[in-house]
């Protein structure tokens, strides 16, 4: 593979990206992906995967593996035409990670602060960090934040403290700390993950309406592929640490993830699913519509039915459609 310059219309590139904590346990093998600006990108896999890994090697949170020999295969990544780490070694300076948010599955709000000062800590990379680690901000930066809360439909409780909050509320939080901090690429790490399907929807419309509305480029991982559907029209399934498929989200069909993921594809359903996949291998938008807006029911342990194994599994549509290596 090439490793030469990144492409500058890019907003993530990432190239032979291997990554392992443990010495001969390889968690991320050679992945190689690039996100254009405007897109909304899911990133979907069972447990274990490697998606946050991934995630976390994007945002330069930490380093990947270092290259074996003559460090002509080093990984690297770019992110908004900057280098943000190379062959194990993070260059990520202040001012680029200032256009980089990232969204964790839990929040990461100081929890005994107020929403407000909460989201003001978004302008640290604008204000003396003197004041602003002190949480001490002016009027005009809590004017900015305020708007940002508005937003994101909870300026109501701006002087609530954080922990005293639903876990919607917090992820909506966190996502107007993105905003003021005048975020380009919005990386998020599972964030519907800890939340009901109210709250999931209402997150996931957010980052949908800040990437068709403000231009926001976003990388989202998702467990649950209906999301994937519904809101990103492209996909990248890891399986064991490798790209199984990029390509439309349209492609997933439950019949089409059975061939990628086997067994595994179980926990990649809604429980509520189940009905929908005991029909048939298609998997139909209003299937997923009806997934997400909770007409099934979500805290059920999981009835679900994986497909017998398809005899249409890889169809020519699903070959032109998207990249399948798996
Ligand atoms: P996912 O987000 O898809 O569930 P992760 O990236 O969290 O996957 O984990 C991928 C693999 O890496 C798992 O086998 C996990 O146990 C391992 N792993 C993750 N973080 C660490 C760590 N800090 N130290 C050692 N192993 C880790
Ligand atoms: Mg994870």
């Amino acid at each position: 593979m090439q490793k030469g310059a990144p492409r500058m219309d890019a907003v993530i590139e990432a190239r032979g990206v291997s990554k392992s904590y443990l010495r001969g346990v390889t968690v991320l093998d050679d992945i190689s992906l690039s996100l254009k600006r405007g897109e909304m990108v899911a990133l979907i896999g069972a447990s274990g995967s490697g998606k946050s890994t991934l995630i976390r090697s994007i945002a330069g949170l930490i380093p990947i593996d270092s290259p074996r020999g003559n460090g002509a295969n080093a990984g690297q990544i770019h992110v908004l035409g900057q280098p943000i780490q190379r062959g194990g070694r993070i260059s990520c300076s202040r001012a680029l990670r200032a256009r980089i948010g990232v969204i964790f599955q839990q929040f990461n709000l100081v929890p005994r602060l107020s929403l407000l000062t909460n989201v003001c800590f978004g302008l640290l990379g604008r204000v003396p960090s003197a004041r602003g680690t002190l949480g001490r901000f002016n009027d005009d930066e809590k004017r900015i934040a305020m708007q940002a809360l508005a937003r994101v439909g909870i300026a109501e409780h701006a002087l609530r403290r954080s922990n005293d909050l639903s876990g919607g509320q917090q992820q909506r939080a966190a996502i107007a700390r993105s905003l003021v901090q005048g975020a380009e690429l919005l990386i998020a790490d599972e964030p519907i993950a800890s939340l009901d399907p109210a709250s999931s929807r209402r997150v996931m419309d957010l980052l949908a309406d800040m990437n068709r509305n403000d231009g926001l480029t976003v990388l989202v991982s998702l467990h649950q592929v209906e999301y994937a559907m519904k809101y990103c029209p492209r996909t990248i399934a890891l399986k064991d640490g490798k790209i199984a498929y990029d390509g439309p989200s349209s492609a997933l069909t439950p019949a089409f993830l059975n061939r990628i993921y086997g067994a595994e594809s179980e926990e990649l359903f809604l429980p509520s699913f189940g009905a929908a996949l005991e029909q048939g291998d298609g998997l139909h938008w209003a299937d997923t519509e009806a997934a997400i807006n909770g007409n099934g029911h979500w805290s059920e342990p999981a009835t679900i039915v994986i497909p017998h194994a398809p005899t249409v599994a890889m169809t020519k549509s699903h070959a032109k459609a998207g990249r399948l290596s798996a």
